[in-house]
């Protein structure tokens, strides 16, 4: 079926098989090409890292493709790219010998955008057309010729295929395709028409300088053809089978850039070598910045599988586990069998043992990190931190090294803390690691649940990503101390020892306590009724009069909400309020209770608006919106009077 972008504009496609057909690009790729084309971008000598890369994707493609079918590369086995510049023609003709492009493939890869870079280019760009930098950021893949010429023709013919197509466009409405005996006899052959003031690309001198810079570490050969003898310019061998002694960080950059297809420099990588039982390599990467798609639960790693330097896959599932998706890179494998095939890689014992070995590496890379650069690692923690802390939850084997590596917000300070942090500063008497879920630090902290914690000292965890709300209880403890959340019942602060000015505090402090106390607890009890599960004393309220609390056994107060929100309609608990027996507030009802006097019905609406303003402080709406309104109104105008 043809796509809905695939018009066919200008004229009717003639009889003959032969005759060109135009067709008019994806609106998106129109709007791309007109500002890569006008743009004055200081650096468009990237545009020849982008052909360079899909040409080397090509051959990787191609070699994949030969494992199972040989004959595809025969007659031309050797795979590479030849850069040819021709001065009296004004051409640059970028030509590899890899899989190639049907038709089809012609009709979407050239006319739509398909990768995620162009399109983030596009989006960040927004309406401000002037920001062109970020082309050399993003990259803008194949449209980039557009650049530096203002003609380009496609000649290309798919390996195994026998008709050869032809390409060609100006960058403006659209493309031409027609067949071609021209095309290569397999791969794509790309002709640049320069523009006059992209002459420069003509200069020998000028393509080894840009190769250099931006490709030295594709494996496949890049080379100089024309007058003279072939020349490559990048160097030999895959860059991960180089000696890292030969290779720079900006080797490793720009390799980064290629095998993610990202943009953002890499926050580091490990480069190893494992012999032994298995032996095999490894270049991982760490990005710098989050890519968009990161929390979607689809997302596949981006570590590329390489047996004895062939390209067998991307994204396989066993070889690294969905907390470690971020990662970027290649393994390159000499154990496995060359004609393995995808659906039996999931089953491979040596790719789990490999998984196993990669997981421990990352995991004492970064704990190496933290303790050598605490501060750099906190940037890494603050991009990665919550897709890390899945493994908490998926992977019970790295529990330990995890929580050695998780990093939180807490009520003692601004910044990262780790758990060794928070257990050496715990009050005596402490045993558990208490912690509260929500969906911001800021809000967390003044949440009524902790006033008590702060009173004493007692340091809380606040946790904000959705991911805090399942961990806790599948790991349990950490060196022997529960976690525990204080929005929970069984949360009990009486052991912990207070601070001296505390202890000093409470006695001063007036409150409610024997039978006035029950009284009130009784009737709150009975005026709320089915509203509450139990009205029960605090001991973790110091400002507020009241809170809520979830009982043993019920759902968490943010794991509610969450679920609430996304429609996944848990049956709403029903909570217990806990209420401050030493607020004023709380004293003077108590008070009013016990004397029978006061209008009884003002005294019901206290009791709601009471529980209502403990909802609030939740972020959940009053149970009644216009119930609570009169009520609030009934108070104010007493008040008022
Ligand atoms: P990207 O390379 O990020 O996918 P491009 O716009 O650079 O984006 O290219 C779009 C697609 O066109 C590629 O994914 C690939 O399928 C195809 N393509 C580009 N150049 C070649 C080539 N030299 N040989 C085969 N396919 C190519």
């Amino acid at each position: 079926m043809r796509p809905a972008f695939y018009t066919s504009v200008g004229f009717q496609k003639k009889m003959t098989e032969t005759a060109p057909e135009t067709l008019a690009f994806q609106a998106e790729v129109s709007r791309l090409i007109d500002i890569v084309a006008n743009a004055l971008y200081a650096k468009r000598e990237v545009f020849l890292r982008e052909l360079v890369s899909n040409a080397s994707d090509a051959c990787d493609r191609l070699r994949y493709a030969a494992l199972t079918e040989p004959g595809l590369l025969e007659g031309d086995p050797d795979l590479g790219i030849e850069l040819q510049p021709d001065k009296a023609a004004g051409t640059l003709v970028v030509r590899d010998n890899g899989i190639g492009m049907n038709r089809e493939d012609l009709v979407s890869n050239l006319g739509t955008i398909a990768r995620s870079g162009t399109a983030q280019f596009l989006e960040q760009l927004g309406d401000k057309k002037g920001d062109v930098d970020l082309i050399g950021q993003f990259g803008v893949g194949f449209y980039s010729a557009f650049m530096v010429a203002d003609r380009v023709v496609v000649d290309t013919r798919r390996a195994g295929d026998s008709q050869g197509w032809r390409w060609e466009s100006d960058g403006r409405s659209g493309f031409t395709l027609a067949e071609t005996d021209e095309a290569p006899a397999r791969g794509t052959r790309i002709t640049l028409h320069l523009k006059d003031d992209a002459k420069e690309y003509l200069e020998g001198a000028r393509l080894r300088e840009i190769v250099k810079t931006y490709s030295d570490h594709l494996a496949v050969p890049v080379r100089l053809v024309g007058e003279g003898e072939a020349e490559r310019l990048n160097s030999e061998g895959a860059l991960w089978t180089r000696p890292k002694s030969e290779i720079t960080d900006e080797n490793y950059k720009e390799f980064y850039h290629h095998v993610a297809h990202a943009f953002d420099d890499p926050w580091a990588w490990i480069h190893f070598k494992a012999e032994g039982v298995m032996e095999y390599t490894g270049l991982i990467f760490i990005p710098s910045t989050a890519p968009w798609d990161l929390f979607d639960p689809s997302r596949r790693h981006g570590v590329k599988l390489y047996v004895k330097r062939v390209f067998i896959a991307e994204g396989v599932e066993s070889l690294v586990p969905p907390y470690l998706r971020f990662l970027r890179g290649v393994i390159d494998s000499e154990d496995l069998p060359l004609n393995v095939s995808r659906e039996t890689l999931q089953h491979s014992p040596v790719l789990g043992r490999m998984k196993n070995a990669l997981v421990k590496r990352v995991l004492a890379d970064l704990e190496a990190r933290a303790e050598k650069d605490p501060k750099d690692y906190e940037t890494f923690w603050g991009v990665f931190g919550a897709i890390l802390k899945e493994g908490l939850y998926e992977d019970p084997g790295q529990q330990e090294s995890l929580l050695k590596l998780a990093r939180f917000r807490s009520t003692k300070e601004e910044g990262w803390i780790s758990l060794a942090d928070y257990l050496s500063r715990m009050r005596p008497g402490q045993e558990k690691i208490y912690i509260i879920t929500g969906d911001e630090v800021e809000a967390l902290r003044r949440s009524p649940q902790i006033e008590g914690f702060a009173a004493k000292g007692v340091e809380v965890l606040l946790l904000t990503d959705p991911i805090d709300e399942f961990w806790p209880q599948v790991v349990g403890s950490y060196q022997g101390k529960q976690f525990q959340s204080v929005t929970r019942s069984s949360a009990d602060l009486e052991a912990i020892e207070g601070q001296e000015e505390q202890a000093r505090d409470e006695e001063r402090a007036e409150t409610l306590e024997g039978s006035e106390l029950a009284t009130l607890v009784a009737w709150l009890k009975t005026s709320l009724g089915e509203a509450v599960k139990d009205v029960r004393a605090s001991k973790r309220l110091t400002t507020s009069p009241v809170c809520l609390v979830a009982d043993e056994g019920d759902v968490d107060l943010h794991l509610a909400r969450l679920l609430r929100q996304s429609k996944q309609g848990a049956p709403e608990a029903v909570r217990v309020l806990e209420i401050n027996p030493s607020h004023p507030l709380i004293r003077r009802l108590a008070s009013e209770v016990k004397d029978g006097k006061a209008d009884k019905e003002q005294l019901a609406d206290a009791a709601q608006l009471l529980l209502d303003q403990a909802r609030i402080m939740e972020g959940e709406p009053p149970k009644d919106p216009s119930a609570f309104a009169r009520r609030i109104s009934g108070f104010i105008e007493r008040g008022i009077a």
